[in-house]
């Protein structure tokens, strides 16, 4: 049996960027430029007023204060096409383009009527003061995003402010579904009392949620080798094929077999770890990546954290692609035989700049009701027998619900 490293290892390597593509502005969150984006225009694209006030020559105001006459108003989305006549200003709203003369705004705070279409401005106001330049973020032509990046909130916003409509990227890859087991039945179903309901399709479709894959949940397959035949080929017509079950060394196991009926390659195939020991990876005979996952609910959370998730942030791009692993002080001893490494369900948490990490207590890798109540892992190495309370362990939340770390109650 390998270890947690070699298989990681080896499903790393074998992931492989996917062809480039380009998707829509909405659709690009959580893709990779696959290109250098270059700023269509200046930004800003004219000199524009930060601030509802009046345009004038710096110049005109080098004392305190000042009267002006007030030669018109200027609203955003509309360019002055009248030059600012010496002694003059112009009222002028947030956003809109200075006149051309005009070289600073006074903020209407700063301002008061002086009869007779003036106004008084108080100063003093330097040249440029509440000005946003043209070009002063970007100008045009230059690179504004690299090749690389990761699309979030503020590189979608700056793709919208370019107009790059239809974005670059590392194409979005389809991912399929399917689940074995007699045993198990949807969860809208009534199961009989030797039945299940299916937890893996809501786990692993919640766990992708944060990724732009397109998901096929293509239904669950009973345990014989010619239903799961069809059914994983339906799978192979996509790029990723994620099998929930099937894969250990029961009579009803089938999944490694069909596999390699179908032409399959296994490249892993059990793992050293705890949970997941029967984790399979394979490469389809068109270079499709299929993943085995354990059919036990917490080894499935384990298994998409450690292997599937890293190597879907490959396959779209992303450089980083594991989760960070923290140093954390244990608050409960942990001992276990050393022969696999575990991946301990925790519960993580800060106080006064200290990572603290307190084991959950599960009744194993069926127990999905202790699992709810981690957000993260310890990672025991493979030869480690005890961890003492107090000690020092390496450890790393759950993506997805990383949430619980980035955010705290209203008090
Ligand atoms: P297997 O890997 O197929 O041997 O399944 C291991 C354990 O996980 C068994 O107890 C199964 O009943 C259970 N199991 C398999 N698939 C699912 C599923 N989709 N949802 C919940 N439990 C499952
Ligand atoms: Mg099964």
């Amino acid at each position: 049996m390998i270890t947690f490293d070699a298989a990681l290892q080896a499903v790393m390597r074998q992931a492989r960027r996917q062809p480039i593509g380009r998707v829509s502005l909405g659709e690009s969150v959580g893709c990779v430029l696959s290109r250098d984006i270059q700023a269509d225009r200046n930004l800003p694209p004219f000199h524009r007023s930060t601030m509802d006030g009046y345009a004038m020559r710096a110049t005109d105001l080098q004392q305190t204060r000042t009267t002006l006459m007030v030669q018109g108003t200027i609203r955003p989305g509309v360019a002055s096409r009248a030059r600012l006549k010496a002694g003059h200003c112009m009222k002028i709203m947030t956003g809109a383009p200075l006149p051309p003369g005009a070289d600073a705004v006074v903020m209407v705070e700063a301002s008061g009527p002086a009869g007779k279409g003036r106004v008084h401005l108080q100063g003093p106001v330097e040249k440029w003061e509440n000005v946003a330049r043209q070009g002063e973020d970007i100008r045009k032509g230059r690179v504004v995003l690299r090749r690389g990046t990761v699309i979030d909130a503020a590189v979608n916003g700056l793709l919208a402010t370019v107009g790059a409509v239809s974005v670059p990227v590392y194409r979005p890859p389809r991912v399929a579904v399917l689940i074995t087991g007699e045993e198990v039945v949807p969860p809208g179903a009534t199961p009989r009392p030797s039945e299940i309901r299916d937890s893996n399709s809501a786990i692993i479709a919640s766990r992708l949620k944060e990724l732009p894959v397109t998901l096929d949940l293509l239904g669950t397959s009973p345990d014989n080798p010619r239903a799961l035949k069809w059914l994983i080929q339906q799978g192979l017509k996509r790029e990723i094929v994620l099998i929930s079950g099937g894969i250990s060394m029961g009579d009803y196991d089938y999944v490694p077999e069909v596999l390699k009926k179908l032409r399959a390659r296994i490249i892993v195939h059990r793992v050293a770890i705890k949970p997941g020991r029967p984790f399979l990876f394979a490469r389809g005979p068109k270079g499709q990546y299929v993943f085995g996952l354990p059919g036990n609910p917490v080894s499935v959370l384990v298994c998409m954290e450690e292997f599937v998730i890293p190597a879907l942030r490959k396959i779209l791009g992303y450089e980083a692609c594991v989760p960070k692993v923290w140093r954390a002080i244990l608050t409960a001893p942990y001992s276990k035989p050393a022969d696999r490494m575990h991946f301990a369900l925790a519960r993580l948490w800060w106080r006064q700049e200290r990572l603290y990490a307190t084991p959950v207590v599960s009744h194993g890798s069926g127990d999905l009701v202790s699992a709810t109540r981690a957000n993260g892992v310890i990672l025991v190495p493979r030869r480690e027998r005890k961890l003492a309370k107090g000690g020092l362990v390496r450890a790393h939340f759950f993506g997805g619900r990383g949430l619980s770390s980035a955010l705290q109650k209203t008090s």
